[in-house]
Formats: structure tokens, C-alpha cells, sequence
């Protein structure tokens, strides 16, 4: 059997040299990290939820004209990505107080917020992914402006078309996290969006009882970890089809 090229490790994710020049074959594993990998551990059959859920999320955005770097999901736990060159800044949407928010300027979590706020973060593990500003961005030529508006346009737009698709499953889009890259075609440049989506970035709160279905619910100790991704994807209507016992099929070759 011949080895994959490994390209890069992350915290939940590895990438993997694709079929063809330009892409990527991402995997999604059940490693778990909060709290700057702090705090670290494993939920069972997250990697293949989360492989489906962004996949069908991904879909969803590329379908109203979002462009993402997401081509096809491959097995269970991989899918084909293009191949972008990340830019170190993530972009958190929020839409209702929570986490880092609340901490920072004292507002209880669930306070909805007057309107929909974007922050950026550098990434940086050694930093702790800092909290930084516009001119941080331009300054140190992470993202030229254009860049950086056309990041905020579509997470906007994402926002907006992701809000109300969670609406229609009885969540919450409370906040998320976001990340670009750029994709080059023909010596013209786009700004696509990359990564993920999945309950490892975004906050998802039943809209009726308040009940945390994401991250949290590890970050927190709250219990019920497994159980909370397992919902968001049958909310969405994309259970793997086997039900929960198929989240535990054999990992793909490495
Ligand atoms: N988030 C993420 N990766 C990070 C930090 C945050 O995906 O490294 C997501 C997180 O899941 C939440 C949103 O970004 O949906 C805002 O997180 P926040 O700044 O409140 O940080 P936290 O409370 O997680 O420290």
C-alpha cells in the first residue's frame, strides 16, 4: 500500500496530498483540542460527522454562490479539497453573546447583540491566536484590503443563509469561525472559503430550551458530547445512513 504525502497535522484535521495538482484530500478525525490544546481528547465518530455536516453545509453555500474550496466528500471520514493558500486570520461571526465575548465585556451569554459583529483573530498557536484589528491585518500584509473585504462581505452572506438554515432545524447560529483562502485560476486570484463548518467552530443552541449542541459541550465538561453532533446532523437530516453505528467504521488508511 503506498503512503499518502502528509502535508499538514492540525488539531482536528489532516491533510493529505490529493489525486491531482491542486487539491487536497482532507481528513477529519475525532481528536478534540479547546482551550489553545489545553485541553485535549477524543469524540467518538466526530470526524465523520463533521465530514458530513460541512460537506453538506459547504453544498448548500456553494449552491447560492458562495465559493468554497470543498469539491467532494471521498469516504466516510475524507474529502477532496482544492488546494488554497490559507490566510492566517480568522473571522468569528457572532450573532448572540457567548464564550470569549461575554468574558470580555461582561455581557451574559444568550444576550442577543444589537447586530451581527465580526471579529478577526490572527492564527497563531504560539500567540494564542490573538485578537486583532483591521489595521493589524493590512499593516502586516496578512490580507490586502480587498481581500479583507471581500472576507466580511461573504461571511455575511454565509451568516445570513447559514442563520436561517439552522433556523428551519430548531437551532441557533449563536457565533462561528470562519477561514479563507486564495485560489488562483488562470492568474486571477479569489478569495474562497476554506476549512470547515461544523459543530467544532460553530455555537448551536436549540432555539427552544437553550441546550448547548456543539464544542461546548466538551470545552465545558457538560456531558452528552458524542450526542450533541449526532443531533445537529440528524436536525439537518444527514445522519450516515446506519444510524450512530456507523460512526465507528474503521478509520481510512493514513
Ligand atoms: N472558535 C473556533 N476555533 C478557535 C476559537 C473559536 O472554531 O480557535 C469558534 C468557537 O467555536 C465559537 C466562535 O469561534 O463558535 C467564537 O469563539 P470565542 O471567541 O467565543 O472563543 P471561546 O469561547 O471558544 O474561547
Amino acid at each position: 500500500m503506498t503512503r499518502r504525502r502528509r502535508i499538514y497535522e492540525g488539531k482536528a484535521k489532516v491533510l493529505f496530498e490529493g489525486p491531482e495538482p491542486g487539491t487536497l484530500v482532507q481528513y477529519f478525525k475525532d481528536d478534540a483540542s479547546a482551550f489553545n490544546n489545553k485541553k485535549k481528547g477524543v469524540i467518538t465518530g466526530k470526524g465523520v460527522l463533521n465530514n458530513r455536516i460541512s460537506e453538506y453545509l459547504m453544498s448548500r453555500l456553494g449552491e447560492i454562490g458562495v465559493p468554497t474550496h470543498f469539491v467532494r466528500r471521498l469516504n466516510m471520514r475524507e474529502q477532496l479539497v482544492r488546494e488554497v493558500e490559507i490566510i492566517p486570520i480568522s473571522l468569528v461571526v457572532r450573532n448572540v453573546a457567548a464564550g470569549s465575548l461575554s468574558r470580555r465585556f461582561g455581557i451574559p451569554e444568550g444576550t442577543p447583540l444589537p447586530r451581527s459583529i465580526i471579529e478577526y483573530y490572527y492564527k497563531s498557536d504560539d500567540l494564542g491566536d490573538p485578537m486583532v484589528s483591521e489595521e493589524h491585518i493590512t499593516a502586516f500584509g496578512w490580507a490586502a484590503p480587498q481581500d479583507l473585504d471581500d472576507m466580511v462581505a461573504l461571511s455575511l452572506r454565509i451568516n445570513d443563509y447559514l442563520s436561517g438554515l439552522f433556523l428551519g432545524t430548531g437551532l441557533k447560529l449563536v457565533d462561528f469561525k470562519l477561514e479563507f483562502g486564495r485560489l488562483w485560476e488562470n492568474e486571477e486570484m479569489r478569495i474562497v472559503l476554506a476549512d470547515e463548518i461544523s459543530p467544532d467552530n460553530c455555537r448551536l443552541w436549540d432555539i427552544k430550551t437553550n441546550e448547548k449542541l456543539d464544542k461546548d459541550r466538551f470545552r465545558e465538561d457538560l456531558g452528552k458530547v458524542e450526542e450533541a453532533y449526532q443531533e445537529v446532523a440528524r436536525r439537518l437530516g444527514i445522519l450516515p445512513e446506519g444510524g450512530p453505528n456507523d460512526l465507528m467504521a474503521p478509520k481510512t488508511m493514513q
